[in-house]
């Protein structure tokens, strides 16, 4: 408890404190990730899928939009992460959720800010992918409330907080197929009375750690938009992208 209260402290206070880098675990200055792990992550950059985000193999016409967008079309605008959900990723993304490193926010922060201008530019307010409350009390923190505060920061886009609720407990995504996944999140979310106002009429962007089958993120975009936000975007840090296929 009071490595977190500290942790929570040092984000407050953005003090940078010599500490062990979030994969390798060598010691580094003042930041959360040392040279030679940063060197390794997969930052994702265009030319990629106007829609999803996925990055193309090779250069294409502005505009352009994977096969997955077109035979799968989401409910959410435009989808964009930082970096390929892979080994490292995915160690950041752990030491951030479960691993008390709350000091990797601000970085991680920074990189969504940068992969989500395009969005961020045309934003009214950023909406985390909400915990359910039980869940939330036993991790004490939410990683997507944490991350969505550092785009804050960095890109001065304010957090709508009472948004989106998770009013049902879903259990844990992994090993099921997508169609069981979609299923599990049906009702799972919900637009409270009092978040209305947040949400009508304005143009959201949805925060959360990992993009994977898609089912969260457009299951909270439906529930944004029935209540009538006029588009839902979708901001990450890392996403699952194989190489995405062009359309032509
Ligand atoms: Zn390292």
């Amino acid at each position: 408890m009071r490595v977190v209260m500290r942790a929570a402290l040092d984000l407050v206070a953005g003090v940078a404190l010599p500490q062990l880098c979030a994969v390798c675990r060598e010691p580094v200055e003042g930041a959360g990730l040392c040279a030679a792990c940063w060197s390794k992550l997969s930052f994702i950059a265009p030319p990629y899928c106007e829609r999803l985000g996925i990055p193309f193999a090779y250069e294409t016409a502005p505009g352009l939009l994977s096969m997955q967008a077109i035979a799968d079309p989401p409910a959410y605008g435009r989808a964009r992460a930082a970096v390929r959900y892979d080994e490292i990723a995915r160690t950041l993304v752990h030491a951030l959720k479960y691993g008390d490193r709350l000091d990797l926010a601000p970085m991680m922060g920074r990189w969504l800010a940068q992969a989500g201008g395009e969005l961020l530019a045309e934003a009214d307010a950023l909406v985390p992918v909400p915990l359910h409350w039980r869940r939330h009390w036993a991790r004490r923190f939410n990683q997507s409330a944490l991350l969505a505060a550092a785009v804050a920061k960095a890109s001065g886009v304010p957090i709508a907080a009472n948004a989106l609720k998770r009013v049902k407990s879903t259990p844990q995504q992994v090993g099921l197929s997508r169609a069981q996944r979609a299923a599990n999140i049906q009702g799972a979310f919900r637009v409270p009375a009092e978040g209305k106002a947040e949400v009508a009429g304005r143009r959201l962007i949805l925060v959360d750690d990992v993009l994977t089958s898609g089912v969260t993120a457009e299951g909270c975009a439906k529930v944004l938009l029935r209540a009538g936000a006029h588009n839902v975007d979708v901001l990450v840090f890392a996403r699952v992208a194989e190489g995405g296929r062009t359309s032509i």
